[in-house]
């Protein structure tokens, strides 16, 4: 199973993603954990993009597509991934797929979390509170100004990608706003699994 889980920020995608490779036996490829830890372990890659992640731009398509297609290739994604972050443009949608016709592979699906910007807004907040509450330390970039960046970088970059695929027939709406088994439930059979 090769799958793109899409959605805004705080739309749920690294919660649902963290199921359905548990369910699957599937790799879990998220560009924004991966980027994290090349920035925390202070990589070169790392060090490139700490100032654009932490202000909640985009880093550029070339290094994350670059990232996502080496690690497919790895022999952990031979029986099937879900990509969670990737792609957040129409270039990375278009380098995935010219890497992933190499490869001679194809997408089985395309799932977007669907959740108001109101909502989201809400969400971001009481994770930061929550973190704060139990000191866990906050993701630079989980604040309200930098959240707006992130959710702007969104709409004008991602939004885009689900009509690439659903021009493709491939995309799947799930409604993101229901708690969170619920939501589960809905992406397994989106994904023809219950
Ligand atoms: P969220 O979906 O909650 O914004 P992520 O963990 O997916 O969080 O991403 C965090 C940050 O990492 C993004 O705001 C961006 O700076 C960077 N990033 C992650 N994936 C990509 C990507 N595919 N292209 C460009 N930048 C990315």
């Amino acid at each position: 199973m090769r799958l793109v889980l899409l959605g805004a920020p705080g739309s749920g995608k690294g919660t649902q993603a963290e199921r359905i490779v548990g369910w699957l036996r599937i790799a879990h490829l998220s560009t924004g954990h991966i980027l994290r830890e090349a920035i925390s372990s202070g990589t070169p890659i790392g060090l490139s993009v700490q100032a654009v992640v932490e202000s909640g731009g985009l880093v550029p398509d070339e290094v994350v597509s670059s990232i996502v297609l080496e690690r497919l290739a790895d022999p952990s994604c031979q029986s099937g991934y879900v990509l969670d972050g990737f792609p957040r443009t129409i270039g990375q949608a278009q380098a995935l797929d010219a890497g992933l016709m190499q490869m001679g592979q194809e997408l089985d699906h395309v799932v977007e979390l669907v959740v108001s910007p109101d909502i989201l807004i809400e969400r971001i907040v009481r994770r930061a509170d929550q973190a704060r509450a139990m000191g866990i330390p906050i993701r630079a970039d989980d604040n309200p100004a930098t959240f707006k960046k992130r959710l702007d970088a969104y709409l004008a970059e991602t939004a885009p990608v689900s009509d690439y695929y659903r021009n493709r027939g491939k995309l799947r709406l799930v409604d993101g706003m229901q708690d969170p088994d619920a939501v589960a439930r809905e992406v397994l059979r989106a994904l023809g699994k219950s």
